[in-house]
This record gives structure tokens, sequence and C-alpha cells, in this order.
């Protein structure tokens, strides 16, 4: 079996190849710190998460980078000069770092508790400042920017006359110009209104601010992608993922500048998940309809009719295959939440069946197994992988309840595949209390290990002082012909 990915640039499903394996680099656009994560972040990381995890399952040594924006982003429009971090921190009345690493430590603990696995890098854009103003004396070299007023900008113009500005979003440089023509306020500087930042001068009330030939300034935002890329993938590096919000011109900026300094394209496949949407419209923080995270998790938005479990979110965001539009809603999530439910159920369930003797395999369970992968490798289609889990849970329940039998082989069969499909690569686990159950269940049994031993070699002082300090914690047990049972 091979696993395939849809391409972006070649708008189609390609075999995946990685240029040196077993190595294979994927590079995704973090989130910009300067507010709190919302659904949106959460699907981004947990689609490419889910990449991740399964191209390590599959056996590759995965060094995934996902950058941290602390600086320049300035909005679509990078030459604005708006810095978002800096507005922020001017209203709050912090230091931009302040802000910076606020927001990144609220990102962090909102994925860990999405189960999103962090990353081998996480480059911050300030923290590699010379490898960005190295890449535009690069492109300056070339001739592909220019320099106005200690501002540099690069030249796509120059760029479209010998590649294709355009390439990756299917954009054509004529549409461009004319829809761009009309607006030209605060962009005086630039020769076309189609050319962006790759420098841009500092205003004397900017705070965060290098030293560069130029200018003091900082650096644009797309560049920062591409300078981190080369410096821990290479040139060339297997995968860049993000969001399709990033599409155009971040990505489409970042192609042009890895060709003009690298001489390449900087990635084999580009991958982007697709948004999500509230009634049909995007959810997006301009728009006002965003929930962030914590919202979701403690349920205080007026959207929301309950609080949903971190691992709900996740599922609900994987039902849906990462190339589609994913609907907000309560009923999807409370669906979800009941699906998710099922599943944990009969994968606790499966944990206690035993083989039924001289049966034969069960030819569903293979299928199902078979079935499963296939969706994986199929351009990472979870909603199918999930529904043949589903089947598996039927099969599981139907075994419990002793309406179907089922021999050990099949049952081997169904534990790995919840332990690689539902635990390694969808990153799914029983909810918190569950969690803690069975580390008690666990830590009593080790102790009950211990006792045991005590009994074994006649030392029952030991074995009587752990008795009685377990009932001093409320801890009742009782020995029996089969072993020790315990209760609280
Ligand atoms: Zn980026």
């Amino acid at each position: 079996m091979t696993f395939t990915i849809y391409s972006t640039l070649s708008r189609k499903k390609e075999v995946f190849e990685p240029l040196n394996p077993p190595y294979a680099g994927m590079y995704v656009c973090g989130p910009t710190v300067y507010g709190d994560p919302h659904l949106g972040h959460a699907r981004s990381a947990i689609t490419f998460d889910l990449l991740f995890r399964y191209l390590t399952f599959l056996g590759y040594k995965v060094r995934y980078v996902r950058n941290i924006t602390d600086v320049g982003h300035l909005e679509n429009d990078s030459d604005s000069g708006d810095d978002k971090l800096l507005k922020k921190a001017r209203l709050e009345q912090l230091e931009p770092m302040e802000v910076a690493k606020y927001y990144t430590d609220r990102y962090h603990d909102m994925m860990d508790a999405l189960n999103v696995r962090r990353p081998s890098i996480e480059p911050n854009a300030s923290g590699h400042i010379m490898e960005q103003i190295e890449m535009v004396k690069q492109i300056l070299d070339t001739g592909f920017a220019y320099v106005v007023n200690g501002s540099v900008y690069f030249d796509v113009i120059k760029y479209n006359s010998r590649h294709h500005y355009g390439i990756l979003s299917g954009r054509i440089l004529d549409d461009l110009l004319s829809a761009t023509r009309d607006n030209l306020e605060g962009q005086e500087e630039k020769h076309n209104s189609v050319d962006f930042a790759l420098w841009k001068k500092a205003q004397p009330e900017h705070i965060m601010r290098w030293k560069s030939p130029w200018s003091e300034g900082f650096p644009g935002w797309h560049l920062e992608c591409s300078a981190m890329g080369r410096k821990y993938l290479g040139d060339q590096f297997d995968i860049h993922g993000g969001g399709m919000d990033l599409l155009f011109p971040h990505h489409e900026s970042e192609i042009a500048q890895s060709e003009i300094a690298n001489g390449k394209q900087p990635c084999r496949y580009w991958m982007h998940n697709n948004m999500i949407t509230v009634n049909g419209q995007k959810m997006g923080k301009s728009l006002g309809n965003s929930i962030m995270l914590e919202e979701f998790f403690t349920g205080n938005h007026k959207l929301l009719e309950q609080a949903y479990n971190p691992m709900t979110v996740r599922f609900f965001i994987l039902q849906a295959h990462y190339r589609s539009t994913l609907d907000f809603s309560n009923e999807a999530l409370q669906a979800a939440e009941k699906g998710l439910k099922r599943l944990m159920q009969a994968a606790k369930t499966l944990e206690n069946i035993q083989p039924t003797a001289s049966i034969n395999d069960n030819e569903n369970i293979k299928n199902i197994e078979k079935e499963c992968y296939e969706a994986l490798n199929d351009d990472l289609n979870t909603p199918i992988a999930i529904s043949q889990l589903f089947e598996a849970v039927r099969i599981i329940n139907s075994v419990a309840d002793k309406k179907e039998k089922i021999n050990a082989n099949d049952i081997v069969i169904l534990k790995n595949l919840f332990k690689n499909v539902v635990v390694d690569i969808l990153g799914l686990k029983a909810e918190q209390n569950n969690n803690q159950s069975e580390l008690l269940n666990n830590l009593v049994k080790m102790i009950l290990d211990v006792r045991q031993q005590s009994k074994d070699k006649k030392d029952w002082a030991s074995s009587d002082k752990i008795r009685d300090e377990l009932v001093k914690l409320g801890i009742r047990i009782k020995d029996t012909k089969e072993g020790t049972d315990w209760e609280i």
C-alpha cells in the first residue's frame, strides 16, 4: 500500500515519496501569538498532527517544524505597518515579548489538551532575524528586490516574467494587478501594488526592531517561513502545510522567495486544510463569529449549548476530511461526543473479550482493518477510517452480548487496530476521569503485587502493614482463591 496525498500545487493526489527516505521533513505555518487560539487553530494543528503521527506510524523519521510568528505579521496587507502584536501590547501596556510568551503558552496549553503532539522544532520568527536578513540580501543580489527609504520589496512583476506568481493559488498576475490598482493607500513606496515587503523600516513608535543593512526595522511576514524552513529542513523539503487562508498571498510569496534565493521550489508537496464555517459562513476572528478553544472547554459562549471535552473537539474535527469545510453546530459536536464515547467504551470492552475456541477467522474483521488503512493512505481520509472503526465497534458489542463469536486471532487484529488507529494515529484518548481511574487501578494493583511478594516470602509483618495502610486510605482488600479483590 502506498500513501497518497493531495498536493495543492499539482491539484491532484500524488504518491508520497520523500526526498531522503527514511527521513521526512514537514513545515507547517504556526500561530501568530497575539490572541487566544480558536477552533480554526485547532483544525490546522490537528490536521498536521494527524499527518505527523501517520508518517511516523508508516516508519518515517519525521522532522516536524512549526513556527511561532511573533513579529512582522501584518495581516493580509503586509505593508500597512499595522503590526497586530504591537497593537495588542500597546493596548494591554505590555512588552511585545510578554504578549508573545503569554499567547504561546496559551497555544501550547490548548494544543496539549487536544492531544496535539509538539513539533520537533518550534522556531520563533524573532529568534531568526539573521537568517531572514541573509535571505533578503540574497534576493537583492539577484535583482528581484529593490530598496526604498530603508524598506525592501520583492519585485513580483520581474519575478513573474520568469516564473509564475500565482502558481499555487491559480491566480494570474494581470487579475491581481487590476484588483489592487485602486488600493494604493500606504503603498507609495512600492513600484507595483502586488509587490510585497521583505524588510520594513520601523516607524519611531515601533518597539520591535532590528539593525539591518537597509534600516532599523523588521522582516516582512512571508519571509520567516522561507528562512526558517530552509534553516531546519534544507533548500527543498518534503511537505509544507497550513490553513487554506494562507495559500495566498503567504504561501505564494514563500514560493517566490525560495525560487529566487534557493533556485528551487521550497517543497515537494503543499497541503492545506479547509476552513471551519458557522451556518455556512467562514469562522474568523475578524468576522466576530469565532469561538475560542477555552470557550469550548468551558461552554462559556453564546453559540454553545454546553461545554465540550477537548477529545470531543478533536474527534469532531477528525470526522471530516481535512480538505472539506467543517460546519460548526452543537448537534454535530453532541453527535461527536456520543460517537467518541461509544468508540472508547468498545475499546474498553475489547480488553476483556475472551476468544471462543474453534471459530473460523471473521473475514469482516480483516476487511475492516484493510479498509481502515486504505482510507488513511488515501490522503488521510479519516471519515472513512472512522466509519470502519464503528463497524469494529458493532462487532465488539455483538461479541460482548454473546450474539457473535470471535477467535483469538481476530481479537489480536482488533486490539492492534484500536491501538494503532484510535490511539497512535487519530490521537484519541479516554477522558480525564477514565485516565485517573485507570491510574488508580494500576497503582493499587502494583501495591497488591508487592504485598503478594511479601506473603510469598512469608514476611507477614510487611504484608499486614500494607493491608492496614490501605485500610487507613479507605481501600478494603479481600483475599480470595483467585487473588485479591479490592474496593474503595
Ligand atoms: Zn508561514
